[in-house]
C-alpha cells in the first residue's frame, strides 16, 4: 500500500471520499483552485531548480508562468484571465520579498519513497533550504487564500512526514518546517518534531493504513462535502440532497466530463494532424 500526505488527509477527512479517489480510481474534477496551484508551484520549481546560483529576471520567471499556465478547471477566459493575472501579482510580490536571499536550496520538487513496514510512504517536497548558518529548512508552498489556525498547523504531518524523509534521505533534522502562504506573502514556520512527536507521526499513518487495509471506507459527512468531486456517487450526499437533486448534479458531472473528454480528443486529433502533415512534408 502507498500512502502519501494528501492521501492520508483524504483518508481522515472522509474514508469514502478516499476510496472514490484512490481504490475505484475516480477522478477529482479540475478546479481553478487546483490548476492555479499547480501553475505556481511550476514557476517556483524553474525559480529554485536552477544550475547557477543567480536568480532569473522577474520577466523570465513571469513569463515561465505564462508557459506553464495550467488552463483546467476554469468555468470562462474571464474567469482563467482573473487568475492569471493573480498568479503574476501574487509571483511578483515573492519574488520582490525572495530575491535579495536567493540561494539554491538542496532540493526542488524532491520525490521520495519511505518503506514503513506495512506501506510505503511517497511524497514530494517543495523545497529544502540550506541556510548560511548551516541549519536546514523544510518548504512547502500553499496557495490558499486563507490563512490556517495555528493549532491546525501544529496538528498537521504534511511537515513532519517531510521531516521524516529527510532524516531518511539525507540523514538530517532541518531547524525549521516552513508553510510559505503564496497569496499572504508569508511564511509560517513550526519547530521540528522531537522523537516523541515523530512517533506519534508514525502511529498516525500506522492507523490509517490499518483502517484501508480492513477495507473501512465509512462515509463522513463533513463542511467540504458541497467541494467534494464525488456528490454524485456518494450514497450519503444523494440522500442529503434528495433524489431529483442528485440527478441533477450527477448530469452536471457527466456534461463536464464530457466537455473534457471533446476536449482532449480534439487536441489529440489535432497533434495527430499535425504530425501526419510533417510527415507528408519530408517526402
Ligand atoms: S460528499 Fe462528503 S460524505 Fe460523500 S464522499 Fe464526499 S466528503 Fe465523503
Amino acid at each position: 500500500m502507498r500512502l502519501s500526505y494528501t492521501a492520508l488527509s483524504s483518508y481522515e477527512n472522509c474514508p469514502l471520499s478516499y476510496r472514490f479517489q484512490y481504490v475505484d480510481g475516480l477522478e477529482v474534477e479540475p478546479t481553478p483552485y487546483l490548476s492555479f496551484g499547480r501553475s505556481m508551484h511550476a514557476a517556483l520549481e524553474w525559480l529554485y531548480g536552477r544550475s547557477t546560483p543567480e536568480p532569473p529576471t522577474l520577466e523570465g520567471l513571469l513569463s515561465f508562468l505564462d508557459s506553464c499556465w495550467s488552463r483546467e478547471g476554469y468555468s470562462s477566459q474571464e474567469e482563467e484571465r482573473s487568475f492569471r493575472e493573480h498568479g503574476r501579482e501574487v509571483l511578483t510580490r515573492f519574488y520582490y520579498k525572495n530575491v535579495d536571499d536567493f540561494r539554491l536550496p538542496i532540493a526542488v520538487e524532491e520525490r521520495f519513497e519511505l518503506d514503513m513496514g506495512g506501506f510505503i510512504l511517497s511524497g514530494v517536497m517543495d523545497r529544502v533550504d540550506c541556510n548560511p548558518d548551516g541549519t536546514y529548512e523544510i518548504i512547502d508552498y500553499k496557495t490558499s487564500r486563507r490563512l490556517p489556525e495555528l493549532s491546525r498547523l501544529r496538528e498537521d504531518l504534511q511537515l513532519p512526514i517531510y521531516q521524516l524523509a529527510c532524516r531518511e534521505i539525507w540523514g538530517i533534522t532541518p531547524s525549521k518546517l516552513s508553510f510559505y502562504y503564496l497569496v499572504h506573502n508569508q511564511r509560517y514556520s513550526t519547530r521540528p518534531r522531537d522523537e516523541s512527536g515523530l512517533a506519534r507521526v508514525r502511529e498516525r499513518l500506522e492507523t490509517v493504513a490499518e483502517a484501508i487495509s480492513h477495507g473501512d471506507f465509512h462515509a463522513t459527512p463533513n463542511r467540504l462535502c458541497p467541494w467534494c468531486s464525488f456528490q454524485d456517487v456518494c450514497p450519503e450526499r444523494v440522500s442529503a440532497m434528495g433524489e431529483g437533486e442528485a440527478m441533477r448534479s450527477r448530469h452536471a458531472a457527466l456534461l463536464r466530463r464530457k466537455e473534457k473528454l471533446e476536449k482532449a480528443i480534439a487536441e489529440l486529433e489535432e497533434e495527430m494532424r499535425r504530425d501526419e502533415d510533417e510527415f507528408e512534408g519530408c517526402d
